[in-house]
């Protein structure tokens, strides 16, 4: 006797990236369970038509409406609809025969799209942090009002939700997020002051995109991830701690009020997260390597140094003021990043235009969405201006 499991539909948003691409290779693996309705790019479009030979997907979208003609003469001969444009995007959420909306995408832009697919009450897999940093409690409103599941994939996000599996009830005294410490953990703040973009660009544990590593580097990252977990788990800032760990193999903790801490642990692997999030609350096969406890026999753990690495401090800091502080200093690190990576601001510097990005900047303590939209402009423009002083 075989019982036909119904395939759950999903919609990856920002599939040409390195979240999009691992999602593919899990789908790939479990063809008897999910399906791809849609993909979506930025810019990549040789990669995009690829997948969509590949898998076959209801629509594709290209946000960059310059390749709109490359990709449907691309795809012309196969019964695959093509779209271009944010709108585009924000509309093929909503489609629907689609369970889970994997949102891949990079940086602020994955805001809006998200917000359409939890209108549309498809299961958030939540890959795009930078959404609950820019407007974490926007989202969560309009979660609660259309009662849409937000299941996280950040791999440190992922670990606290596998703890709390089981634990409905019980009172969470802290969350201890795990950082790797990324590639200047050892440097001195001297030595900070001439790193290049090719240093910054080598994580030593985990493979990611070039915005994602630049923030790991500077530890932004794990400054976005606390006000990430604030949201995701209903914590107060004081519950939040983090602890460098550079092997990367607790991926993060929760201590419950009896004292206890439940870590989860494994190789650094984004597939596992990925998956879990689409297999949630289940668990199935998965062919990736194991932790072997024969070649892992250091554990370490050290405090992280918020004078080197200043941007934690930050986002604790605008995690404290709420309102659209946060979404300042996301609009601010994204036009940082970009400046580090084409040599025109050095590594430290990136610091020093986040903050007094974030002090001239106008406070607003609760946000519409129209806010955070002049909020994001308006930060942009103050740290372009600093930039080009
Ligand atoms: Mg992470």
């Amino acid at each position: 006797m075989s019982q036909e499991i119904k395939k759950k539909q999903i919609a990856i948003l920002g599939s040409t990236g390195s979240i999009g691409t691992q999602a593919l290779q899990v789908i790939e693996e479990h063809p008897e369970r999910y399906e791809v309705y849609a993909l979506t790019a930025n810019n990549q479009v040789d990669l995009l038509i690829a997948q969509a030979r590949r898998f076959m997907p209801e629509a594709v979208v290209i946000a960059n409406e310059n390749h709109y003609n490359t990709l449907k003469d691309a795809l012309s001969d196969l019964p695959i609809k093509v779209y271009a444009g944010m709108e585009a995007i924000c509309q093929i959420v909503e489609s629907a025969p689609i369970d889970i909306v994997l949102t891949a995408m990079v940086g602020y832009a994955g805001l809006k799209p998200t917000m359409s697919a939890i209108r549309a009450r498809k299961a958030i897999a939540l890959a795009n942090k930078e959404t609950l940093v820019v407007a974490g409690e926007l989202i969560n409103k309009l979660a609660q009002e259309y009662r849409t599941p937000i299941i996280p994939v950040d791999s440190e996000h992922s670990a606290v939700f596998q703890c709390l599996a089981g634990e409905v009830g019980n009172t969470i005294e802290k969350v201890i997020l795990t950082a790797s410490g990324g590639p200047f953990r050892t440097f001195t703040y001297e030595q900070l002051q001439t790193v290049t973009p090719q240093q910054a660009l080598k994580h030593p544990n985990w493979e990611m995109g070039a915005k994602i590593t630049i923030d790991s580097a500077s530890m932004m990252n794990k400054g976005f991830e606390v006000i990430e977990a604030k949201w995701l788990f209903g914590l107060q800032p004081d519950q939040i701690d983090v602890v460098v760990h550079p092997q990367s193999i607790i991926h993060s903790m929760v201590q419950f009020e009896d004292s206890s801490i439940k870590a989860q642990m494994g190789l650094p692997d984004m597939r596992l997260p990925i998956q879990y999030a689409f297999s949630y609350p289940d668990r199935i096969h998965a062919s990736f390597d194991r932790l072997d406890f024969s070649k892992c026999t250091n554990l370490t753990f050290e405090q992280p140094d918020m004078k080197r690495f200043r941007n934690l401090a930050l986002a604790y800091e605008a995690m404290h003021r709420g309102g659209n502080a946060p979404c300042v200093i996301n609009a601010a690190n994204e036009v940082v990043v970009d400046a580090f990576l084409k040599e025109k601001i050095s590594f430290l510097s990136m610091s020093d235009i986040i903050e007094q990005t974030l002090e001239a900047v106008s406070f607003i303590t609760t946000p519409t969405y129209d806010d955070y939209v002049a909020t994001d402009t308006e930060a942009r423009i103050i740290a372009s201006q600093i930039i080009n002083k």
